[in-house]
């Protein structure tokens, strides 16, 4: 089962994409993680993107396209995955359709978390103070909501018009939006 989640940073992607490769055995392929694991380990690739995320600026589309088509051929991906964070574009949605076109596989279902601007700002700041992310500053966060509607939010449309968009109300506890999810899930039916 291949899985998406789009939704404005604060909505919870990571939460419950965790929660559905947990549920579901597939692998969470977030970017976010992965950029910032490359981060932790302070190698080139770290070095490169490592200004991007403290601005809150989108890494080039190029360098994260390649990063997903490594993770998608590793073997733990061939059942499936729990995609979050990526596209972010529409350079990267027409990447992955071409990418899965190849691989002869298309996108079960795309979630879209949706949050009002305010609460997902009050809930990325209260983020800053638990987990002290660099990029959850007043400035940075505020660029990275203005990237979402500009450039990410258009993908809903694409999504949308290929017919496997889940809308979700994301300004609800963890459980009850994962139950939703799940119901959405259990009733495409392919694990
Ligand atoms: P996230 O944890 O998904 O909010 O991502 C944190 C940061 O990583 C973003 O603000 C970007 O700087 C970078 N990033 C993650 N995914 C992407 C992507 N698909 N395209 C470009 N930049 C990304």
């Amino acid at each position: 089962m291949n899985v998406l989640l789009l939704g404005p940073q604060g909505a919870g992607k990571g939460t419950q994409a965790t929660r559905i490769a947990a549920e579901y055995g597939l692998p969470h392929v977030s970017t976010g993680d992965m950029l910032r694991a490359a981060i932790a380990a302070g190698g080139e690739l770290g070095r490169r993107v490592k200004p991007y995320l403290d601005a809150g600026e989108l890494v080039p589309d190029e360098l994260i396209v390649e990063l997903i088509r490594e993770r998608l051929a590793h073997p733990d991906a061939s059942n499936g995955f729990v995609l979050d964070g990526f596209p972010r574009t529409m350079a990267q949605a027409d990447a992955l359709d071409a990418m899965l076109r190849e691989i002869g596989r298309e996108l079960d279902v795309v979630f879209e978390l949706q949050l009002a601007d305010e609460v997902a700002h009050e809930r990325l700041l209260a983020r800053a103070l638990d987990e002290g992310r660099s990029d959850d500053t007043p400035e940075a966060i505020s660029r990275r909501l203005a990237h979402y509607h500009a450039k990410t939010e258009p993908l809903v449309g694409h999504y949308r018009a290929k017919g496997n968009l889940v809308g979700i109300h994301a300004d609800r506890s963890i459980n009850e939006v994962f139950a939703e999810i799940q119901a959405a899930l259990d009733q495409v039916g392919v694990r």
